[in-house]
Order: structure tokens, then C-alpha cells, then sequence
């Protein structure tokens, strides 16, 4: 046991991570504690998740196994020593949980969404010591989430947690909520002392894209990972599809290159430095361009206005479109984000010539 805990902290040291495992729901007393014990043994799960309560799209399904299942949980922690993390989506599961002794609690995406239910659970939540996570709203809005954390932190909770699971989306996806990474980065920018988490699981909506996705969030700087795993994930009765077993946890973390973000005594850290002076510079460069260009813009609205003249002027806008990307392309450049930063560029245009016809007075 003492030997295990020493491979453990050792690995502690060389990633630093956080990691969340468990089923997506507690079903029976074997299941979860059958994989309990296989996560155990794998020697780098911090704390065992499991969903008592579920929130389920249509009535009749698995609702979850309540409070019983909060005794299995007390139990797993006694048997392994993992610290237990589980699902609230009201006061009355806070109370529960924090009388079985529940390490961690969470709120749900489908419950971030509501700012109603969020006042409420930040009510309860005051007085409260455990950690709480908060899963990124199913609205692709980084507001929404940034209002939950702020909820959770002015309740007086001293550790906080973003994670990010993915947003719904209109658009076909090969995952089951696309992780639309801007979002998660805003949110880093926004609130740079919240350790953020990233669930690959509800991101990927099955198995395939786990290991990448973690990959792509290592690289991204998260400081974590929720990983639903599950003792047999094809007899699931909840989130089958995603789920892998611990010993495919135990392979993909294996797997993983771990990254530090600030190396300290590496041969290339000048070189990187030097790069990084040159991009400085290219960007005051790009920001002196786009200063004048906008300059310009101003020009061309003044005569469109004096003029009569629309201010969208689409065959001129297609021409530069084409011609841009085809220029762009030659020099390397992804065609997808040219398309990207020539719409942004052309927006703001005319939201320039627009401010402009819409002053009254003499310019
Ligand atoms: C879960 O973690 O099982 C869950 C329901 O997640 P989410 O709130 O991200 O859908
Ligand atoms: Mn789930």
C-alpha cells in the first residue's frame, strides 16, 4: 500500500494532473465498487466519480440510485481511500451528499444553464469546506459560465473547478457536444486562478476521440481530466457509448505526453524566448497594418456617404474574398482561417462605414 502511494506521488510530480474517474452513473453496489477497485489499482485516479442523480432528456429512463447509492460511495472510499466526487443539481443533494461525506461535489451542464437553480445551490453552498466543480453550460456561452463560477466563489468556496465537457451545437459534429476550444481558453483568460478540468467524455460522446481530445487539452494547458469509466461499459445503463473500462484508462494515460507549461532549465528555452521576440514584433506589425487599413476604410465611408453610395458592395467584396484566399493560400496560409479572419475583417469595415452614416453631425 505505502509502496503504491510513493509510485503515485512520484507520478504526481511529473504531471501534475488531476484525475476524476468513475461511471457515468452508480448503478449497483458491484458495479461501482467493481470498478473502484480496478481504478485503485491503476495508482493515478485522485478522486471516484459517480452520478447518483441523473438528469435524463425524456421521462421512464434510469434516474440514478439516490441516496442508496450514496452508501456504496461511503463505502468505495473506505475500501480504496479514493476520495468520492458526485453530481448536485439541488440543495437537498448537497445535504445528502455532505452527510455520506462526499469529498467534491459538481454541477451538471444542464443544470449551469439556469442561473434559478445555480442561486439556489449557491445558497446551500455557503458554509460549505469541499470543493466544487462547475461543468461548462450546454449553451456555448462563456458568460453563462463565468456567472456560475462566480455564483459558486462569492457562496465562500475556496476551491473551485472549471470543467469543460463541450457545448451543444447545431451543427453535425463527429462528437456528441464539439469542444469549440475558444471557449474554454476565453475562460482561462477570464478567470486565470481557475484550475480548469477537461472531460473528454461527454466531449466525444464515445470512445474514439478520448485519448486525442486529452492530448489536445494537455497542450492547452488544462491542470485535469473527469474520465468516465465504467467495470462493463456495453452493459452500461447510462452514457454507454463513452465509457472505457480502467484498464483502458490505465493504457490512455500511458499514453498521454505530459507538458509543463514554463520549462525551467531547458537547453531551448533562449530559442523559444528569441521566437517569441519575433512574434512580438510581427504583431505590432499586423496592428500597425490593420490600424491603417481601417484608416483607409474610414476614407472610402466619408465618400460612400457624401455620395450616396451603398456601403456593402458585394461584388467588390466577393472579388477580395477570392483574390485573398487564392493570395493567401499561395503563401501558405489555411484556407479555412483566411475565411475566417477576411469575414471578421469585412465586419468590422462596415460596422466602421455604418458608425460613420449613422453620425449626423459634420465630419
Ligand atoms: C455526467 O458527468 O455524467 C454528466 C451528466 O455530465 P454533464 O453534466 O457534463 O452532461
Ligand atoms: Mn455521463
Amino acid at each position: 500500500m505505502s509502496e503504491k502511494k510513493e509510485v503515485k506521488s512520484e507520478q504526481q510530480k511529473t504531471n501534475n494532473l488531476l484525475l476524476i474517474s468513475g461511471p457515468c452513473s452508480a448503478e449497483t453496489y458491484d458495479q461501482t465498487m467493481g470498478t473502484a477497485l480496478l481504478l485503485k489499482e491503476l495508482n493515478v485516479v485522485d478522486y471516484f466519480r459517480a452520478g447518483v442523480w441523473k438528469p435524463r432528456t425524456r421521462p421512464g429512463g434510469f434516474q440514478g440510485a439516490g441516496t442508496k447509492a450514496l452508501e456504496w460511495l461511503k463505502d468505495v472510499k473506505k475500501e480504496t481511500g479514493l476520495k468520492i466526487a458526485v453530481e448536485v443539481a439541488n440543495p437537498s443533494h448537497i445535504d445528502d451528499c455532505l452527510k455520506y461525506g462526499v469529498d467534491m461535489i459538481w454541477i451538471g451542464a444542464r443544470t449551469s444553464v439556469n442561473p434559478f437553480s445555480v442561486d439556489e445551490i449557491a445558497r446551500a453552498l455557503q458554509g460549505v469546506k469541499i470543493p466544487v466543480m462547475v461543468k461548462n453550460p450546454v449553451n456555448p456561452d462563456v458568460n453563462l459560465w463565468v456567472g456560475v463560477l462566480e455564483r459558486v466563489i462569492n457562496a465562500g468556496i475556496d476551491k473551485v473547478y472549471a470543467v469543460h465537457r463541450g457545448f451543444y451545437s447545431f451543427q453535425k459534429s463527429s462528437y456528441s457536444n464539439p469542444p469549440l476550444w475558444e471557449i474554454p481558453i476565453e475562460l482561462k483568460r477570464l478567470m486565470p486562478d481557475i484550475p480548469l478540468l477537461c472531460d473528454p467524455s461527454h466531449i466525444s460522446g464515445s470512445k474514439n476521440f478520448i485519448l486525442s481530445i486529452c492530448q489536445h487539452a494537455i497542450d492547452l494547458d488544462v491542470q485535469g481530466f473527469m474520465i468516465e469509466s465504467h467495470i462493463a461499459p456495453e452493459k452500461a445503463l447510462t452514457d454507454s457509448k463513452q465509457q472505457i473500462t480502467p484498464q483502458e484508462l490505465g493504457k490512455l494515460w500511458k499514453k498521454l505526453v505530459f507538458k509543463s507549461q514554463f520549462p525551467e532549465k531547458l537547453a531551448h528555452n533562449e530559442k523559444i524566448d528569441k521566437l517569441r521576440e519575433q512574434i512580438d514584433e510581427i504583431d505590432k506589425n499586423i496592428l500597425d497594418m490593420l490600424s491603417q487599413r481601417m484608416s483607409v476604410v474610414k476614407d472610402l465611408g466619408y465618400l460612400k456617404k457624401q455620395q450616396k453610395i451603398t456601403i456593402l458592395q458585394i461584388k467588390r467584396w466577393s472579388n477580395i474574398f477570392k483574390d485573398r484566399i487564392e493570395k493567401g493560400q499561395e503563401l501558405g496560409l489555411n484556407s479555412e482561417f483566411l475565411k475566417e479572419l477576411l469575414e471578421v475583417l469585412h465586419q468590422e469595415s462596415i460596422r466602421i462605414q455604418t458608425e460613420l452614416k449613422n453620425n449626423k453631425k459634420k465630419q
